[in-house]
C-alpha cells in the first residue's frame, strides 16, 4: 500500500474537485435531497438531489435515443474515444483519488491505485473492441454457410456499490461504450461523487453526455422497479450484495432482461505447511487489508495448516498491529475508516461473538478512541466453526483464523458456503496448488497471490456470488448479443 504525500497545495486543489462537482452543495438537505458524508470525520461533504423514479425514466428516454446513434459509430471511433478517456482520467488521477478518499475512506495511496485499476478497464476495452469475435461455420449438410457476429445489447442499467466507487463503474461503462451501448448509471448513495466526476471527465474526453445518464437517489427500490419495468432497458449489470441481486433478478425476469450479477463473497485463504511464510503473510495483508477489508474478494476465512500456523499467526499479527489507522487523507495512514457506523457495529458484534465462543483475540478487536468510523486491524485465532464470523461476509479489517490438518478437510470447509467468488491458496508445491484450485468452488483463485483482480481476467463468481463476468473479452460479451446469418448455398456450374 503505497502512500502519496498530500502536500498542502495538492489537498487544496483536490478540495476543488469536490466543490466544483455539478450539484455539489454543503447545505443541510431538503426533503428532495440527500447528503454524502466523509467516513473519516463523520462530516457532511456534499448534498445532492434525490432523483425520483419519474426523473429516472426521463433519463432512460435520453440515453436510449443517443444509444441508437452510438451503436452505429465505427469501432475505431469508439476505441479512439476510450483511449482519450484513459488519458484524461490519468491526467486527473489526484483529483479522482482525493474524491474517492473523502467519500469512501480508503487512504490516498490506495485511492490512486483504484484510479489506475479503474482506468485500466477503459484502456483494455479501447483495445479489445477492435477485435470483434465473429465466426464462420459450415452447415454439416452443406446446404448453407453460417456467419456469426455481435450486436450491441441496447440500453444498459448499471448499478454499483460504494466500496470501489470508480472501478466498479468503469468496469461496466467501458465495455458498454465499447460495445455500442448507452447506460443509465446508479452509483451507491454513500459514494456518488466519484461517479459524477468520472462521468464529467469522460464527457471532457469526448463521450456524449447523453450516453451516460447518472441517477442519484436514496430510493433504490422505487428506482429499480420503475426502470426495470421499462422495456427499453435491455441489460442489467449489478454489483452489490447477494440479497439485492436476487431482488433485481426477479425484477429483470419480467422483461427477460439480460443480467450480470457480481455479488457477495466469503473467500477462503488457505495456507499449507509448505508455503513460503513471508509470501503467505504478505499475501494475507493484501487480501485482508486492501480497501480496509471491504472488498468482495477480501480474505474472509483463513485456514492455516497445523505445522505453519503458529509462525504464520505470529508474523501476521505483528504486521497487522503495526498498521497506522487514521483519516484517509493523512500522510502515513495505512488503514482508513470503514464506511459507516453500522459497519463498525457489525464488526464489533462479530468479534464479541467469536471471542465469547472461544476464539483468541491476538490484536485489535475494537474501535480506537477517535472520531470517524474506525475499527482496529484485528486478528482472531482458533475461531470455532459455529461463530457468526466463520459464516458472515466480514467486510472489514478483521481476520478470522482457524487451523486444519489435511487437504481434504480444508477443501470441505472452504466449499461449505453458498458463496463462490474468490479463493486463495499458498503453497510452494505446484501440484498441490493446482489440485486445490481445481477443487475450490470459486470463480477465481489467487495462487500465492493476494490480489487476483486484473482487467485481462474474467472476474466473477460461482454459486450465490453471481452470474456473468467482468473484464477480459467475456466482459465485453456481456454487452453484446450473438447473431447469425444463415446463407443458403446452391450448386452452380
Ligand atoms: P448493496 O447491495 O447494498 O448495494 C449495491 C447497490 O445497489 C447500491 O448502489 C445500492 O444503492 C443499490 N441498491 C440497493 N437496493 C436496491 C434495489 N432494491 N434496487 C436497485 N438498487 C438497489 O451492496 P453494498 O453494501 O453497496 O456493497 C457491498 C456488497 O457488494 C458486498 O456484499 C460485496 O461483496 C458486494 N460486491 C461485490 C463485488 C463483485 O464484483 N462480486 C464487488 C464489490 C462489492
Amino acid at each position: 500500500m503505497s502512500l502519496m504525500p498530500p502536500s498542502r497545495e495538492r489537498l487544496a486543489a483536490s478540495e476543488q474537485a469536490l466543490t466544483s462537482l455539478p450539484g455539489y452543495s454543503n447545505d443541510t438537505p431538503t426533503d428532495k435531497e440527500f447528503s454524502v458524508f466523509d467516513p473519516s470525520t463523520e462530516q457532511r461533504i456534499a448534498t445532492l438531489r434525490n432523483m425520483t423514479a419519474q426523473e429516472a425514466l426521463v433519463e432512460v428516454e435520453t440515453a436510449e435515443s443517443e444509444g441508437r446513434t452510438w451503436a452505429k459509430t465505427t469501432p475505431r471511433h469508439r476505441s479512439d474515444t476510450l483511449q482519450n478517456v484513459y488519458t484524461v482520467l490519468m491526467e486527473n488521477q489526484s483529483r479522482l483519488a482525493y474524491v474517492i478518499s473523502r467519500e469512501m475512506g480508503k487512504p490516498l495511496g490506495e485511492a490512486l491505485g483504484e484510479v489506475q485499476y479503474a482506468a485500466d478497464y477503459v484502456r483494455w476495452y479501447a483495445e479489445e473492441l477492435l477485435r470483434p469475435a465473429g465466426g464462420y461455420r459450415d452447415n454439416p449438410a452443406g446446404a448453407s454457410t453460417i456467419l456469426t457476429c455481435r450486436a450491441p445489447v441496447g440500453l444498459t442499467l448499471l448499478i454499483a456499490p460504494w466500496n470501489f466507487p470508480m472501478a466498479m463503474i468503469t468496469r461496466k461503462i467501458a465495455p458498454a461504450i465499447a460495445a455500442g451501448c448507452a447506460s443509465l448509471i446508479k452509483p451507491a448513495a454513500l459514494t456518488p461523487l466519484t461517479t459524477l466526476l468520472t462521468v464529467d471527465l469522460m464527457e471532457e474526453a469526448g463521450v456524449p453526455r447523453e450516453l451516460m445518464r447518472v441517477v442519484t437517489t436514496i430510493e433504490p427500490a422505487a428506482f429499480s422497479e420503475a426502470v426495470l419495468s421499462d422495456p427499453r432497458i435491455r441489460k442489467l449489470s449489478f454489483t452489490g450484495s447477494t440479497g439485492v441481486g436476487s431482488t433485481l433478478m426477479s425484477l429483470a425476469a419480467k422483461n427477460i432482461v439480460k443480467s450480470s450479477m457480481e455479488l457477495g463473497g466469503n473467500a477462503p485463504f488457505i495456507v499449507f505447511d509448505d508455503a513460503d511464510l513471508e509470501r503467505a503473510v504478505e499475501g494475507a495483508m493484501l487480501a485482508k487489508l486492501r480497501n480496509g477489508g471491504q472488498s468482495c474478494v477480501a480474505a474472509n476465512r483463513f485456514y492455516v495448516q497445523d505445522g505453519i500456523a503458529d509462525a504464520f499467526i505470529e508474523a501476521f499479527t505483528e504486521k497487522m498491529s503495526k498498521v497506522v489507522t487514521g483519516n484517509a487523507i493523512t500522510e502515513g495512514v495505512g488503514l482508513g475508516p470503514v464506511i459507516n457506523q453500522a459497519a463498525v457495529d457489525k464488526l464489533q458484534h462479530l468479534v464479541d461473538d467469536a471471542t465469547a465462543q472461544g476464539a483468541e483475540l491476538k490484536t485489535g478487536g475494537k474501535k480506537p478512541a477517535q472520531s470517524g468510523y474506525f475499527f482496529s486491524p484485528t486478528v482472531l485465532d482458533r475461531v470455532p466453526a459455529e461463530a457468526n464470523i466463520a459464516n458472515a461476509e466480514i467486510f472489514g479489517p478483521v481476520a478470522a483464523i482457524s487451523r486444519f490438518t489435511t487437504q481434504e478437510e480444508v477443501l470441505w470447509k472452504a466449499n461449505n458456503t453458498p458463496f463462490g467468488l474468490a479463493g486463495y491458496v499458498f503453497t510452494e508445491n505446484l501440484d498441490r496448488a493446482l489440485n486445490v484450485a481445481d477443487e475450490l468452488e470459486t470463480g477465481l483463485v489467487g495462487i500465492n497471490n493476494g490480489i487476483p483482480s486484473n482487467p485481462a481476467a474474467p472476474f466473477g463468481g460461482m454459486k450465490q456470488s453471481g452470474l456473468g463476468r467482468e473484464g477480459s473479452h467475456e466482459g465485453l460479451e456481456e454487452y453484446q448479443e450473438v447473431r447469425y446469418y444463415n446463407i443458403a448455398r446452391r450448386h452452380t456450374d
